[in-house]
């Protein structure tokens, strides 16, 4: 690509300049308060998309990379992408024209790896660069952390702290954020998740810490955590025998996953619909029927991690399809309460042999329905699968009635000790602890 076609990002709310990828990475946040998009959608119909068949995860990654990424050499690209997708992507045959994309093979389990790994090692590109140490800051009820946590193990130039509620995350949670070590801290906080948050906006905000210490963020907003997801639905083609244009089904929480996806079809993906399954949390399929979004406070679910009252993604989403007509032709919706849930999760065991865990569950109900809703229609629908059936096992084994096996990766994690620092939910406490670990 010559110079002047260079892209750059700007912000939903076109009121920035134009950043590279890297500081777009390193700001999370447009100024104005939008998230990041790339000024202009490159057509990457022929050679990218047509010759798509066959082709590896990484090669994928690394073709998309460098589009996105001009400001960094291929050369220097190459390592980072490929120690990124470390792991694969398969697509699995369901039955008939349904097909699951398993988004959950690496290292905790779900499909937030993808990003936060690729996001770890931009960050680690940046720091080198500018040879500072980068410190990232976590507030997480959950899983969240442990992704980025594990994204950042050993990573060169970055140092992570994960502040989590004491007593408030799962066993299993605790277990995977606190058994890392080395370059990731985690904090034990005697207080809610709110509190970590409040601790972690506090120290964004100390203008005095910052002098010293280079803070960051990993938030799913970056878009430098959406950029790598559009690599899988390249690679779910890549592995599809037919040509047909195909639908691509997503469980969605702050519809970050469904956005990666549609960022692709602005590129000439040969996508059909986008279908979108949310549990009750349903501000999406509802702002579609009825035309108003309207943010509601987010109800507890089985499918905890698509508990979102307030999806920040759509917002990118309204970007880049102005318009409800527009908009209602690339992306349908649908939620199911955790009654159907299970029952999903029991017929396609049952039936298929196929275990899937709450959150691909409503993916799949969602596809069910589209496709009934469309007698004729028989384009393969490709259901993203965002984590494993295992991490989930207090839920599905009442379901299925057996117990649900644990990969190594997830039960060795189970072995190792426990490492956390005690502290209460008081910003100085928080700040003398930064100073002392990170300062000069
Ligand atoms: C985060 C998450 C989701 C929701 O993804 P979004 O990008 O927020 O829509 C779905 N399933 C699992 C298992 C997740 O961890």
């Amino acid at each position: 690509m010559s110079k002047t076609e260079t892209i750059a990002f700007i912000s939903t709310r076109e009121k920035t300049r134009p950043v590279s990828f890297l500081e777009a990475m390193e700001k999370g946040l447009a100024p104005d308060g939008g998230l990041y998009v790339p000024d202009r959608w490159p057509d990457l119909t022929d050679p990218f998309w047509k010759n798509i068949q066959g082709k590896s995860l990484q090669e994928i990654g690394l073709l998309l990379s460098r589009t996105f990424i001009p400001e960094v050499a291929a050369r220097e690209l190459q390592p980072l992408v490929e120690d990124a997708l470390s792991f694969e992507a398969p697509l699995v045959h369901l039955h008939d024209d349904r097909y699951i994309l398993e988004l959950f093979h690496g290292p905790t389990l779900a499909f937030k790896d993808f990003g936060a790994r690729f996001m770890a090692r931009m960050m680690s590109y940046q720091a080198r660069r500018k040879g500072e140490q980068m410190v990232i800051l976590v507030a997480t009820s959950g899983d969240t952390g442990s992704a980025v946590g594990r994204a950042f193990e050993g990573v060169e130039g970055v140092d992570v702290c994960l502040l989590y509620p004491s007593g408030k995350v799962s066993k299993l949670q605790e277990q995977q954020l606190t058994t890392i070590g080395g370059n990731v801290t985690a904090l034990e906080v005697e207080g809610t998740f709110d509190d970590c948050q409040k601790m972690v906006k506090e120290a964004f905000l100390d203008e005095e810490l910052r002098k010293d210490i280079t803070l960051s963020s990993a938030n799913s907003i970056n878009i430098a955590r959406l950029l790598p997801q559009m690599f899988y639905y390249a690679a779910a083609l890549a592995q599809l025998e037919e040509k047909s244009p195909v639908h691509f089904c997503v469980p969605s929480g702050n519809f970050g996953n469904l956005t990666a996806g549609m960022m692709a079809g602005k590129t000439g993906m040969p996508a059909g619909q986008f279908v979108a399954g949310t549990n009750v949390n349903d501000v999406v399929p509802l702002f579609l029927e009825e035309g108003d979004f309207v943010p509601r406070p987010s109800r507890a679910t089985i499918s905890s991690a698509m508990d979102v009252g307030n999806p920040s993604n759509l917002e990118r989403i309204r970007a880049l399809y102005p318009g409800m007509a527009t908009l209602k032709q690339h992306l349908w919706a649908a939620s199911f309460d955790d009654d159907q849930t299970r029952d999903a999760i029991r017929e396609v065991y049952s039936n298929y042999d196929y275990l899937l865990d709450p959150h691909t569950a409503v993916g799949y109900l969602a596809a069910r329905q589209y496709k009934d809703e469309r007698k004729g229609d028989r384009d393969p629908v490709i259901i993203l699968s965002t984590a494993h059936p295992a991490k989930f096992g207090d839920i599905i084994e009442p379901v299925i009635g057996r117990p649900v096996t644990m990969p190594d990766r997830l039960a060795e994690s189970l072995r190792r000790e426990k490492k956390s620092i005690g502290m209460k939910a008081e910003y100085p406490a928080f700040e003398a602890f930064l100073k002392e670990s990170y300062g000069s």
